[in-house]
């Protein structure tokens, strides 16, 4: 089993009985965990864990009870006014629970929902965020989720709500419009219908799109491929969730930036992938 290192030196805040902390995993690496997560960990009386944190983490909690309330796309899982209401009866009960989530706890995770219920109950929290999968995950594919040469802004988009049904209230043409690179968090099941809106609002077919699955685990895969053909690749190389996708020419640069594949012995495909000539001035 694995021992968690000591924190180094710092007054670290004490989780009291009674409270929950809602705490960012992040996208899988246990090395991308935050010192406050690690420090959670350790003095929990509870872990109540979804489906994508890495058992490594929770070995770190060895003093505490594992609970998992795993919520996976299309699979059966735990209702989330269950969860939320078993959280404010462990706290209730005087324990010290640590709610982990993938990523980070507000984003596309229902941490807002989770720390609103405990709130209502009068339940004390603290709010720990994570490196969520559309950042870190795309970092550890060589993507950067902006570049200077290519965005100034960035979009967020969930590719189907709480039923798994596509997202209704998304307004495709204006973040067609208005956003150089998209990232597209839950975007599998509903990708054709994804593209194909993302096309008919004026998208490029030949615009660059990766699609990252279990991001930064020893598992990972990278697709990068083209809006026109995203669909058929996707089916083609049997890519699976959970994988965050990103439209948008930062993609190219992993031609240069891919440090797992330069790390492993290959040479980068392009040392100029936007085709600037010159290495950027600084700013
Ligand atoms: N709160 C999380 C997101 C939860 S929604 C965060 O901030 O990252 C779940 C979706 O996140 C998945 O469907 C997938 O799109 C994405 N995701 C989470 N972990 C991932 C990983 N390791 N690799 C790729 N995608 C991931």
């Amino acid at each position: 089993m694995l021992e968690a290192a000591p924190l180094p030196d710092h007054s670290w805040p004490k989780m009291e009985p009674g409270w929950v902390w809602l705490c960012g995993a992040g996208p899988g690496d246990p090395g991308l965990l935050t010192l406050h997560a690690l420090n959670a960990l350790k003095q929990a009386d509870v872990v109540i864990y979804d489906a994508l944190v890495q058992q490594t983490i929770l070995t770190w909690a060895s003093q505490a009870e594992h609970i998992y309330a795993g919520k996976r796309g299309g699979k059966p899982s735990a209702k989330q006014r269950d969860i939320s209401l078993r959280l404010v009866d462990l706290a209730r009960a005087g324990k010290r629970v640590l709610r982990l989530k993938g990523g980070d706890p507000f984003v596309f995770g229902r941490g807002g929902e989770e720390a609103q219920t405990l709130v209502q109950h009068g339940i004390p929290i603290r709010i720990i965020p994570g490196v969520s999968a559309g950042i870190g995950g795309l970092a550890y594919a060589g993507i950067p989720v902006t570049h200077r040469d290519v965005n100034q802004s960035v979009t967020f988009v969930t590719g189907h709500d709480q039923s798994g049904n596509v997202t209704g209230s998304l307004d495709w043409p204006s973040i067609s419009r208005g956003s150089q690179v998209i990232v597209i968090y839950m975007g599998m099941k509903h990708i054709a219908h994804i593209a194909g809106e993302l096309i008919k609002a004026g998208r490029s077919l030949a615009e660059p799109v990766a699609v990252v699955s279990t991001a930064t685990t020893e598992d990972q895969k990278v697709l990068e491929t083209t809006l026109g053909t995203v669909v058929d690749d996707i089916t083609r190389t049997g890519m699976e969730p959970p994988s965050i996708i990103c439209v948008g020419r930062s993609v190219l640069m992993r031609q240069v930036l891919d440090w797992q594949g330069m790390a492993a012995g290959d040479a980068p495909r392009n040392l100029d992938p936007l085709e600037r000539g010159k290495p950027a001035e600084s700013a």
